[in-house]
Order: structure tokens, then sequence, then C-alpha cells
């Protein structure tokens, strides 16, 4: 491994990203490359012109991307024997990630104080890859010299805020070749003169300007994550309907004073909704709070080791190997280690919670009424409207079907609730289908494409498969986390990404040690 400062020879002159100075002291158009210290912490990846074709522009500066990226700088860096591509170290590939946030964030929204990572910080975005990356969990402890009181916190769950710091910390090495504030709108096939598609035109908002930008490229990752899921009947732009996503942004500013007499409804049996839940409680206490469940009980997660191993990086390939009906009958099965489900130890201390107030307000079903936070099991949310008792605020007609499951009276029938809220926190989880959208442009090439529901599908590399000799082999366009369906429940999560930084790595620019010759190459060489 090559110590921070030291870059490939062959960098191009550098220039300044025009958007961004994300790096301290960046002077353009005269780098001096022998004042590394200004540059402590800077990837072997290099700016590259907006206006120049690229090599590869990924969609997103997510982790998915950000595992790619450190992948990318490894095999640069020669560390890591999995990505042996000494070519990439003689032509470093020109690539640019065009990210729609400011600046690095992971799922901001929902950093509530004390919340846990639900994965071991082994999992991070190189260990399980090459374990001697600058990348891993325990470097950065390591950098930020808290190696020793991590050690003596004896978890190897981090607390959340912690892991988005580590990310960050990560994505800062990348500030010359990420170009935040730009949200792609669309990626656009390109056709050469010989009528086969060899390029791709990528376009994005910038967001400080207003206006659309375009840049060129051979490859394209989108690694979009997911969008908010606010199900019918919610409305989807009502300031007071606030998806989970947006917890702290908007919690604040429905709920402004922490001890206001609020009342609050929490949809949603998962993680997030026990951890908004259990927020609520704990900061608004005069607040009166109801979490609404489609089912009897909030249920734990299936994180034990032998279920654990369905997210190996090695079970990526069998899960793509399977029949497709035996594939989606095993992802169902395995469905309570990721959805719907709530680490143990917040789903006991939840219950310690209410527990205490059946001593403070009484233990009898009247008294049940009366306490200020409750779950309400067996509910769905038929209607919203404008609520006539509280300003502002909304309406919720509800079904409630316990009677039907925990009433002492036989032929009990289900009923019809109404609920006024000041707010509703919808955490009802997450669409993964903005590729669809982003590649409307290119549906032509897709396969079956003609017809509306035909979806794109990708091979086990994620690279999307187009119609028979349409696009070049020097060009195409990979998908990240939204392939659970063929590469099993993993695949959203940050289980694997490590080792799919790698295997992404591999798929984009392993093709060019095939060529003998740099003229076999699959990028573009820097002049
Ligand atoms: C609150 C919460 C906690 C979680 N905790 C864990 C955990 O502990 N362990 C675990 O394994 N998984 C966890 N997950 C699952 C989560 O999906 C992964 O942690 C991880 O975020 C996936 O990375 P990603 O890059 O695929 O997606 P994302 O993290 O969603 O990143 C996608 C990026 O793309 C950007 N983007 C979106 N659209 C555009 C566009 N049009 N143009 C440009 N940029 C765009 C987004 O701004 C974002 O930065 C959690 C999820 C949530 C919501």
């Amino acid at each position: 491994m090559t110590p921070h400062a030291e870059f490939p020879t062959t960098s191009s002159p550098e220039r300044a990203p025009p958007v961004q100075e994300a790096i301290p002291g960046f002077a353009p158009n005269a780098l001096d490359e022998t004042h590394f210290p200004a540059f402590e912490n800077r990837s072997h990846l290099r700016y590259t012109e907006q206006n120049e074709l690229h090599d590869v522009l990924c969609v997103g500066f997510g982790p998915a991307s950000l595992a790619i990226a450190a992948a990318l700088h490894d095999a640069l860096d020669g560390s890591d024997p999995s990505l042996d591509l000494p070519h990439l170290q003689r032509q470093p590939p020109k690539i640019a990630f065009l990210e729609k946030q400011p600046h690095f964030a992971w799922h901001a929204g929902m950093l509530l104080p004390g919340a846990r990572m639900q994965i071991s910080f082994m999992k991070d975005m190189a260990t399980l890859r090459n374990p001697r990356s600058e990348f891993t969990f325990i470097n950065y402890l390591h950098q930020k010299e808290r190696l020793v009181e991590f050690a003596n916190l004896n978890t190897s769950l981090p607390q959340r805020v912690e892991y988005e710091d580590y990310m960050r910390w990560c994505a800062s090495w990348f500030d010359e070749v990420v170009q935040y504030d730009q949200e792609v709108v669309k990626v656009m096939p390109e056709k050469s003169s010989a009528g086969e598609i060899t390029t791709f035109k990528v376009v994005s908002r910038n967001a400080q300007t207003g206006q659309l930008e375009s840049r060129r490229t051979k490859h394209v990752v989108i690694a979009v994550g997911g969008r908010p899921n606010v199900p019918a009947p919610f409305p989807s732009n009502h300031p007071r309907v606030v998806h989970s996503s947006q917890f702290s942004y908007i919690s604040t500013k429905v709920l402004p004073d922490f001890q206001g007499r609020y009342s609050v409804a929490v949809v949603g049996n998962g993680q997030s909704a026990a951890e908004i839940f259990d927020f609520l409680h704990a900061h608004y206490p005069n607040a009166r709070t109801r979490l609404l469940i489609k089912q009897e009980a909030l249920r734990p997660s299936d994180d034990s080791p032998f279920v654990n191993e369905i997210f190996n990086p090695s079970r990526v390939s069998s899960t793509f190997a399977r029949a497709p009906a035996l594939r989606a009958t095993a992802i169902a099965d395995d469905k309570a280690t990721n959805y719907g489900v709530v680490r143990l130890p917040l789903l006991e201390h939840i219950y310690e919670t209410l527990y205490l107030q059946r001593i403070s307000h009484g233990n009898t079903p009247a008294a049940a009424k009366t306490w200020p936070h409750a779950i309400l099991p067996y509910r769905r949310v038929t209607a919203v409207s404008p609520s006539s008792t509280i300003k502002d605020g909304l309406r919720l007609t509800i079904r409630n079907q316990s009677p039907l499951y925990l009433s002492d009276t036989p032929g009990a029938q289900e009923q019809v609730e109404e609920l006024d809220v000041d707010a509703v926190f919808v955490a009802t989880g997450y669409k993964r289908d903005l590729h669809e959208a982003l590649l409307g442009d290119a549906r032509h090439l897709m396969p079956g494409g003609e017809l509306a529901d035909t979806k794109w599908e990708v091979g086990r590399d994620y690279r999307v498969n187009f119609r028979e000799r349409s696009v070049s082999e020097g060009a195409g366009i990979w998908l990240q986390g939204c392939c659970e369906g063929t590469h099993g429940l993993s695949d959203t999560l940050l289980s694997i990404l490590a080792n799919r930084g790698g295997d992404m790595v591999n798929a984009l620019f392993g093709q060019a040690k095939k060529g003998a010759g740099e003229e076999g190459l699959g990028y573009e060489v820097r002049a």
C-alpha cells in the first residue's frame, strides 16, 4: 500500500473542480504535488473536465458508489490482490460521481441519537475485500485516534452517527471526483456513425445554478438507492405527512415545542418506525403518540449467525444462479432479516418504556386509553382528511381489525376509528425503481421494452442487458442496489459493498486486461 500522499506517476495536470472546492488548499492550475500534506486524504482518482468523454460516470454517491471508489483507489494503489489491473495504474480512468445532495450524507434524516448500526463494522467499505485498505473502519478509527477507546466499547455495532462520520471521511478522499449538487435526470444513449450505441449522455440539474448540465461517458453506474415510499391514502406532499427519511429535518418544524401536547401517529412495523416512536417518547414527554402497525406485534429482526450467512458475499452468485421461482421463495422466507422487523434491544427497550406507563397511569383497559404512548395493532389507515379539532392537523380514518383477533367476545367485528393528529410519520420503506425513469430514453434498447410492464434486467455482474448488438462491448450501464430480486437480500444493504465494489471495478475495467496492448482497453486513455 502506498502512503496517502503518493500519486501514480501518470497523473494528468490537475484542475480544480468547477463547482465545489472540497479540498482545502486546492490551487487551480498551479498544483504542486510535492506539497502533499494539504491533500492528506486524497485518493488516486483525478478530476476530469466536464466536457471530456468519461470512462465511467456514477449516478449517486452513497455507500454503493463509495465502495466502488474505494476499490478503484485500491486497484490503482496495487494494495488489493483481487484487483490485479496493472493497466489501470498506467492509465487512471476518467471517472466522476454525480450526487444530488450538497455533501456526502448517509440517511441523515434518520441519524437519531443512540441509533446503532445493524451490521458489524467489519462489513465496511473495504475490510472483507481488502483488510489492508486505507478505507477500513479500523483505519478510520486509527486516523481519528479513537481506536483504543472504540475497542473499550466492546461492540461491533457502532452508533449510526459514527458510521456516517466514517463514510463521510472515506468520501472526503474523493472530493476531487465527486460533483455534489448534481441531480441526474436522465441517461441517454448516443449512437456512433456506425449506428451502434458507444456512449451515453448523462443529464443532471445543478442545484446551485438550477441549470441542466450534461456529461458524456462510455460506462454508467446507477447507484441511487431508494425513493421514499408514501403509500395511499397518504398524500405525498402534505407538510404534516412526513416520510421517515425526512424525520430529523422536519419533525422539529411540525412539532417545534418539545414540551408540546401534540398528538402524533407513526405508521409502520419496521426499525425506522420503532426508532421514531421511541424518539418521540423520549423527547416529547407531553405528547400522545400512537404507533399503528399492521400485525399483532412488533417482531425482532433475525440476525442469528446461520441465517446471517445469506449476507455472505459468496451467496450472491448462488442466489443469481437459482431458478427464479426458488429465488423468489427464498427471498420471501428470509425477509425477516431486514423488512418490517426491529432489532431486539430496541424492542425490549420500547416494551420496558411502555411497561412503565402501566405503573404511572394504571394497568386496566380504561387506563390504557390514557397512556401517552401506545402501539395499536391490526390497524390500517384508509383515509386522510383535515382535522376539525387540531389546527392544521389531520384526521386519520383507520380500519381496526384488532377485535377479530384480540376481543374476548366471540364474533366481535372490526371497527372504524378516527384519530386526529398534529403530524403523521410514515415509516413505510423505499421504492428502488428510479433507474427505470432515468433510463426512459433507452427503453428501445431493452429486450421487450415495447411492453409497458417490462423492467430492466441485469447479469450477475450488474450490467444491464440490452437488445443484442445494440450497444457496443466498450459501453454499458450497471445497476447497484436495485437488484434484490436477482442478487438477493444483501443487494440493498451494506453487507457486501466492499466485495461488490471490487466486482464492479473488475467488471468495468477487467475487460481491458484481455487486450494485450493499450488499443484493447475498454476505457479512455488519459492524455
Ligand atoms: C435509516 C437507515 C438505516 C440503515 N442502516 C443500515 C445498516 O445498519 N446496515 C445495512 O446493511 N443497511 C442499512 N440500511 C440500508 C441502506 O440501504 C444501506 O445502508 C445503504 O444506504 C445503501 O447504499 P446505496 O448507495 O445503495 O444507497 P443510498 O445510501 O440511498 O445512496 C444513494 C445516493 O444516491 C443519491 N441520489 C439519488 N438519486 C439521485 C439522482 N437522481 N442524482 C444524483 N444522486 C442521486 C442519493 O442522494 C444518495 O446519496 C439502512 C437504511 C436506512 C434508511
